[in-house]
């Protein structure tokens, strides 16, 4: 048989080629390939998806975290709480905008920031909240909205792993000052390319951080007249118009992939197993399908011997990190995120995956019992 990947990018895409080549052909032949028309409506597009008023297209997820933190008014002296349990690009914004990064632990059963550690955490220094979705389970928001309203402090959604999501039926990206997007290829919403959005409901906020994007220039206003020292990070046409395209097929491609998790779910919780986790009043965009086990080694051979690829996402938390080293945090300071991240392990999901594929990997982990 042959290996069932943990994620299929030609099956993903396959279906659009046409649609997106005729796009791309267009932009060709108009030599219209920098920021332009396909950018409008893709940031319109978006912002519907988000229910938020604005969208701002950049160049990634990376600095779409770099221009919010930017924009917002973030600078060195500040604090910025945040979760050890993420991707490195999470942390490295905070640390470009010269501010310091402050981890807050994490709940056991999904990844996520937990409240009570953000408030902890919070000194007269503190000026926002950069919480992670992980794998597109969101945040306890209302629980985060209270903490940062009492305190007078931001939340900076960063919702690489949760296009589409939704907490009680809200979008994310729609909570705070700011929601951050990684469009990367292998994310529930890919570019073909490096591509990154910023949604806000704040237009002083988002008139800024366009500004910050786009050399210092303010719109209607003479393009060499730059009002503050900016960047060059516009998303371009020839992604936008991918997203145009891969925008409207989002929605059905979570329900496939919480279908398929749920049949996972029920596998693993008959070996007791407790599966995937994610609150009943949220909706996630299942970035990845990842159980919480001590038997990663053993379930990954496991898997591989029957033709599942299974592996584990962001192995290190980053308080532990070489990179991060000069912050001073140790081995022990958050257990829960350490304890997390040494036992997350994914297998295969995506919503083109067939009913034959899926069922090969229901027994499979039905077979796991046998094998303990
Ligand atoms: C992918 C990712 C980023 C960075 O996005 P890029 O588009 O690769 O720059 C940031 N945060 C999280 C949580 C991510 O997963």
């Amino acid at each position: 048989m042959k290996k069932i990947p943990l994620f299929n990018l030609a099956l993903e895409n396959n279906p659009l080629k046409i649609k997106i080549m005729k796009s791309w052909s267009e932009i060709y032949d108009n030599n219209s390939f920098t920021s332009g028309k396909e950018t409008i409506k893709f940031e319109k597009d978006f912002s519907n998806l988000c229910n938020t008023r604005y969208a701002l297209g950049v160049h990634s997820g990376t600095d779409s975290l770099i221009i919010t933190l930017k924009a917002a008014g973030i600078k060195s002296g500040d604090e910025v709480i945040t979760t050890p349990c993420t991707f490195t690009a999470t942390t490295d914004a905070i640390i470009h905008s010269g501010a310091k990064p402050i981890f807050a632990d994490v709940d056991q059963k999904t990844g996520n920031i937990l409240p009570d550690e953000i408030e902890n955490k919070i000194t007269s220094k503190t000026k926002a909240i950069l919480l992670v979705h992980l794998y597109g389970v969101p945040c306890e928001m209302d629980k985060i909205k209270k903490i940062a309203k009492n305190h007078k402090i931001f939340i900076i959604e960063d919702s690489s792993h949760a296009h589409g999501s939704l907490y009680k039926g809200k979008p994310v990206g729609s909570f705070g000052l700011a929601g951050c997007f990684s469009l990367y290829p292998s994310k529930p919403l890919g570019s073909m390319g490096n591509a990154g959005v910023i949604t806000s409901n704040n237009k002083a906020f988002i008139d800024k951080a366009r500004s910050y994007a786009n050399h210092g220039i303010l719109i209607h206003k003479n393009k060499y007249e730059h009002f503050r020292v900016g960047f060059n990070k516009l998303i371009d046409n020839l992604q936008s118009a991918v997203l145009i395209h891969k925008i409207p097929t989002l929605k059905q491609k979570i329900v496939k992939k919480i279908s398929i998790a749920k049949k996972y779910n029920e596998a693993f919780s008959k070996i007791d197993e407790p599966g995937m986790y994610w609150p009943n009043n949220t909706e996630p965009s299942l970035y990845v399908y990842s159980i919480q086990t001590k038997k990663i080694k053993e379930y990954r051979e496991h898997f591989s011997k029957h033709s599942i690829e299974a592996n584990s996402y962001y192995p290190i938390p980053l308080h532990l990190q070489p990179s991060l080293k000069f912050l001073g945090y140790k081995k022990g300071d958050f257990p829960n995120a350490e304890k997390f991240f040494s036992q997350t392990l994914s297998i295969p999901l995506f919503p083109q995956l067939t009913e034959s594929e899926v069922n090969h990997i229901v027994k499979t982990i039905s077979l796991l019992k046998k094998n303990n």
